[in-house]
């Protein structure tokens, strides 16, 4: 084949034109393959994220990232298979507690997933704070260990979907984040690389979201769902609330504090409700129980300890240290300074600024500036109260975790800042908004 120009891609994009699909395709792959440069694959996303792609582009780009890896078949596992994606909010948890709890309930969660992106956490660096924990398993390692355990989580390799590793560490670098067609693909080419049952998606849409709207939220929960049915595959879409941190933990090490916390069963609220609501979907989608009694179970699971059992195996199987599920704070990385966040004045909480509150958290260290930074797993922000509470001026309503008192009251001014507070009664938004998709039988 002959040589292509990679600047004809950046130059129809640049220009509003359609690519190509092929010449979309070569580029993408090339980019994996390291021919084509980190400054023109930022110039093509940065077009794309401007000037938009369409169906068949998007699919294309898709198919790429797919292709530029190997695809795991899992003929091995036995079980009912399901993944399970957030399209990226703060304190979002979720994955943490669904993939050992649906693996306890006996379905196999098989779950390829990221870094932090843009002001959003990401699952890879939070299980990267348990002291060993391997998140590079090689494809044959990782179904062996979705069989055995019913769940593993693991990031792109050289393996898989590499060419969605290389462009997602390029988007959190260069603002080209928010994007529906750049986030459609990237999200689908990680759960179409790997053939499960059923793929459950998480669309976040408020102000801790990439998507601020319900309108935007819900063309890119079809835009998921469009993909999946072009390759013959179930997938159920929830649009869900992002207007507040989801859960109470803004950061790595205190993200898995916070989530051994629900697998305890100890922890109530919306992120407990977020994954009982997952997995129940995917085992009332896959076995004869009705969607009452998978989310009954998968309640149940989370209070008689079967959860924090199959966590304790996923850990221990990817070499961390298992002590994390009995002891947490004794096993994981802590930050020098913790400063409790105390509110400046009195009122209701009737909005936060989410975004905010993840940027700060990545001020403190918690998140990336650059593809080559390192992270602090001990850093970041625990913050209580949600909309619709009533504070009092000097109440204690979080902690932040830092490396020095001066980060630390830096990060308290920004988390104030981020909240508006009235008088008078304020409704909590709900936790979900709709469901999209459709499960092929
Ligand atoms: N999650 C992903 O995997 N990719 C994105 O682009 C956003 C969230």
């Amino acid at each position: 084949m002959t040589q292509r120009d990679p600047r004809d891609v950046i130059a129809a994009k640049r220009d509003g034109r359609a690519v190509d699909p092929d010449e979309l395709r070569a580029f993408v792959l090339g980019y994996a393959r390291g021919e084509v440069a980190d400054y023109q694959a930022a110039a093509f996303v940065m077009a794309a994220y401007l000037n938009g792609l369409d169906h068949a582009e998007t699919l294309a780009l898709t198919r790429a990232m797919v292709d530029s890896g190997e695809t795991l078949p899992l003929e091995g596992v036995s079980r009912p298979k399901i993944d399970k994606h957030s399209t990226g909010g703060v304190a979002d948890g979720v994955t943490l507690v669904v993939a050992p709890l649906a693996a306890s309930l006996g379905l196999a969660v098989a779950k390829l997933t990221g870094r932090g992106l843009g002001h959003t956490g990401g699952t890879l660096d939070k299980l990267e704070s348990i002291p060993g924990f391997r998140t590079d398993l090689e494809p044959g390692a990782f179904e062996r260990q979705v069989e055995e355990i019913g769940c593993a989580v693991i990031g792109q390799t050289v393996d898989l979907v590499p060419a969605d590793g290389a462009l997602y560490a390029l988007r959190d670098a260069t603002a080209t984040v928010a994007s529906i067609p750049l986030i459609a693909a990237s999200v689908m080419s990680k759960k179409l690389a790997v053939d499960t049952d059923l793929i459950l998606l998480d669309v976040k849409t408020g102000s801790g979201a990439f998507m601020k709207t319900r309108q935007e939220a819900d063309a890119l929960a079809k835009a998921c769902a469009s993909l999946a049915s072009d390759w013959g595959r179930s997938t159920r879409v929830a649009v869900t609330d992002m207007s507040q941190p989801l859960g109470d933990a803004i950061g790595n090490a205190l993200d898995v504090v916070e989530a051994v916390e629900v697998l305890r069963g100890q922890m109530r609220g919306r992120l407990r409700d977020a994954a009982v609501m997952f997995a129940g979907e995917g085992l009332s989608q896959l076995t004869d129980l009705g969607m009452g009694e998978g989310r009954a179970a998968a309640a149940a699971a989370l209070d008689n300890g079967r959860a924090l059992e199959a966590f304790r195996l996923m850990v221990r199987a990817q070499g961390g240290d298992p002590r994390v599920a009995d002891d947490p704070e004794a096993v994981l990385p802590r930050a020098a300074v913790r400063r409790p966040i105390v509110a400046e004045a009195a009122g209701t909480i009737a909005a936060i600024d989410a975004e905010a509150l993840g940027r700060a958290s990545g001020d403190l260290g918690a998140l990336r500036r650059k593809k080559s930074d390192p992270i602090d797993p001990a850093v970041g922000i625990v913050f209580h109260a949600k909309i619709g509470d009533a504070i009092e001026r000097g109440q204690e309503v979080g902690q932040i975790h830092a490396r020095t008192q001066d980060d630390a009251a830096s990060a308290h001014a920004k988390v104030l800042a981020t909240l508006t507070l009235v008088e008078g009664p304020v409704e909590s938004p709900p936790l979900v908004y709709d469901w999209h998709g459709q499960v092929l039988r």
